[in-house]
């Protein structure tokens, strides 16, 4: 309800789920607060039913209000105060550092925090608790797409054009990604693309929402799109469709790819994929021919033990088709998190400093440290991957306390059973979430922390652009926004009273402070944000980074000229098909894979809470194909569990014509006996870190 003496208002912001961050009013009322769609470039006045419903959480009666700390002697969560609940935390850390040293203590963050908050955790992990460990759940998002976008454009930015190209394109491939489900109202872009005669082709092993509306979709067997990429290259090459003039004015190293795709004829990505000739051909012919063709991937294509490769296999065919950089055309990843972009910008990751600098370069270094005030050989060198790190908790060589703001890896970790017992065997947990989450509920001290509505920041979306989120309302009494935490952690680690005041001011809690900040670190990096103000972004619809000075112009399009590289030149890389980590056998004889539904969002820490969303999807299901089903005796609706080599879970069984027979899926928000990851490979890509969580070998049977 509407708090008494708070003058009714409205405030422009942003959706606090996904990467798509549509534009959303949120009204305060006698009524409470409510949501209003706005009209702003990426929805179109659109919101899915995640973004109508998010003010519930605001006033949720499951709301965290007040620091819980572990009671050794019952061993359940009890209230207390933040003054015991920060000095618990100090004393954990302190110990366990003057024992083990600095990387004893690790720090995961999350793809929603802001982009202040991303970088005010990658500050303190560094400098603050002087620890290489840290990490976050972007990892697990889009660190393919990243890796493989870093090494062939010199940059990484999920799409290098607005996403109003989209309604433009001829051709728009689609691999591996279910926007439907995912970010209904990106689906606006896809129906004015073929309202306007356009071509949508999509790849996907189901028959999503997405698929439904495709005018070709490949169904591939999961784990083989870059065969399906490979021989869609080879086409082209045999039918000379490929932009010679292009590759040779724009690129380097197509002559190792020509050579490398040469052994992929159709009729062999058939044998591997499944994928009829015929719509390879097609495929292939509507890429070569179109005009403005768009070639996107996202978590299908990425999440894989190859997944880097994979991306690069279609990164490849975009070079060679001469799309990057021409207008209308274009590769690009569709990001998932709210903050995914963002969140890998700033230092939040294993290997990187602010303004997407290698943590390992010594130029990257002297010039943060510099922004920092502190020596440059002071600051750690690079941690390890966030499933590299999850799995060396608690063990002997690994940190034995860990700091988790915004992020519930007990259920959106690969091999999650796991995960779980690392957790449990640490020293120290410390989380920060709004809500007692998964992770939240095995912690030893639990910080409640501010939503979206009540505090400011900025985010950055799918396209690079940066928005403002804008504060509705101060946190309630008892609750603490993530930066006030980090800064009053800093404080009280300093050794003495002068230390604590000088600690205090170098984290500072207020947000365009920090913000401030980050734009003077970022400057002459990649994602570079020194000319992006507040105010700038007030005054537009966002602010694409690059963006090097306040009077200059930002970057809505990349490429146009030159790729990020050293020579301006993109830089094809030759990949083969690999199967996946692990295959089926006689004891796990179907592939099993993971994904999302309309109403839930990532672990379903939030979404799972809402009335709305819960009678929409409320457990977790198995769909399966009626013919797999028939022989397995499974009926639609019965129990069934899911057993893989690293665990089990159990579901009631969807029956669906649109998955293969080989084939089941499961979404993977759901918590307890329904947790889709207790199955999932641990796997993960040597480029990015990421683990295979789309494909998996696993036994079906009736529960
Ligand atoms: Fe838009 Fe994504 Fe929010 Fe849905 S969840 S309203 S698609 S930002």
């Amino acid at each position: 309800a509407t708090r008494p003496g708070r003058t009714p208002r409205d405030v422009a912001t942003h959706c606090p789920y996904c990467a798509l961050q549509c534009g959303m009013v949120l009204r305060e009322d006698d009524a409470g607060v409510t949501v209003h769609p706005r009209q702003f470039p990426t929805n179109r006045g659109g919101l899915c039913q995640k973004g109508w419903t998010a003010a519930e959480l605001l006033d949720h009666p499951e709301r965290l209000t007040t620091p819980l700390v572990r009671d050794p002697a019952t061993g359940a969560l009890q209230p207390t105060s933040w003054d015991a609940a920060l000095d618990r935390i100090v004393a954990g850390i302190r110990a366990i550092q003057d024992d083990a040293g600095p990387d004893a203590v690790a720090v995961f963050g999350g793809g929603g925090l802001t982009n202040e908050k991303a970088y005010a955790l990658g500050k303190f992990a560094r400098i603050g608790l002087r620890t290489r460990h840290i990490d976050y759940n972007g990892r697990f998002c889009m660190s393919s797409a990243a890796a493989a976008g870093m090494r062939a454009f010199g940059i990484d930015r999920g799409l290098p054009f607005p996403l109003a190209d989209l309604g433009r394109a001829d051709t728009l491939l689609l691999v591996g990604a279910n926007p439907a489900e995912t970010m209904p109202p990106l689906v606006r872009w896809l129906t004015e693309q073929r309202g306007n005669g356009g071509q949508l082709i999509v790849v996907d092993p189901r028959v999503t929402a997405t698929a439904r509306q495709a005018d070709l979709h490949l169904q591939p067997l999961p784990g083989t799109d870059l065969a399906v990429a490979n021989a869609l290259l080879h086409i082209a090459l045999t039918q000379g469709w490929v932009d010679r003039a292009y590759v040779a004015e724009r690129t380097a190293g197509f002559e190792a790819v020509r050579r490398s795709v040469a052994a992929w004829w159709p009729a062999r990505a058939e044998q591997i994929s499944g994928v009829p000739v015929a719509d390879l051909e097609a495929t292939a012919r509507a890429l070569g021919t179109g005009g403005r063709v768009v070639i996107l991937t996202a978590r299908g294509a990425e999440q894989h033990a190859k997944g880097v490769d994979t991306v690069s296999a279609y990164v490849n065919l975009a070079l060679a088709l001469g799309l990057p950089g021409r207008a209308g055309s274009g590769y690009g990843c569709l990001t998932g998190q709210g903050n995914g972009q963002g969140g890998r910008e700033h230092g939040q990751k294993a290997d990187q400093l602010p303004g997407y600098r290698r943590i390992d370069d010594p130029a990257a270094r002297e010039h943060v440290a510099r922004v920092w005030g502190v020596p440059a050989d002071e600051l750690p060198g690079p941690g390890v991957p966030a499933y590299q790190l999850l799995d060396s908790l608690g063990t002997p060589d690994g940190p034995r306390a860990l700091l988790v703001f915004g992020s519930n890896p007990v259920i959106s970790a690969p091999r999650a059973g796991r995960i779980e017992r690392r957790l449990r065997d640490l020293d120290l947990l410390v989380v920060a979430d709004l809500l007692l989450s998964e992770t939240a509920a095995l912690a030893d001290v639990v910080l409640p922390t501010a939503q979206w509505a009540e505090e400011d920041g900025t985010m950055t979306n799918l396209e690079g652009r940066v928005l403002r989120r804008r504060a509705l309302r101060p946190p309630p009494p008892g609750v603490r926004t993530d930066l006030a935490i980090i800064s009053d952690l800093a404080a009280r680690l300093a050794p003495d009273d002068a230390a604590a005041t000088d600690a205090a001011a170098r984290f500072p809690a207020d947000p365009a402070t920090v913000f401030a900040e980050l734009r003077r670190a970022s400057a002459g990096g990649a994602a570079d944000y020194a000319g992006i103000s507040w105010a700038r972004i007030d005054a537009a619809d966002g602010v694409y980074w690059p963006c090097p000075t306040e009077e200059g112009p930002d970057t809505p399009r990349l490429f146009a000229d030159r790729f990020a590289t050293p020579d301006g030149r993109a830089r094809f890389h030759p990949v083969d098909h690999r199967p996946a980590a692990e295959e089926v056998c006689a004891t796990y004889p179907l592939h099993f894979t993971t994904g999302r539904v309309l109403a839930q969002y990532q672990s379903g820490t939030q979404t799972r809470r809402v009335a709305a969303l819960r009678r929409a999807a409320a457990e977790a299901f198995v769909e399966l194909h009626p013919d797999l089903a028939a022989r397995l005796g499974i009926d639609d609706g019965d129990p069934v569990r899911v057993t893989s080599r690293r665990g089990e879970f159990s579901a009631p069984a969807r029956l669906s014509a649109g998955i293969r027979p080989d084939t089941v899926f499961a979404p993977f928000h759901y918590a307890g006996a329904g947790r889709a990851n207790s199955v999932t490979n641990d796997a993960v890509d040597p480029v990015s870190g990421m683990p295979e969580f789309k494909i998996c070998a696993v036994r079906v049977e009736k529960a």
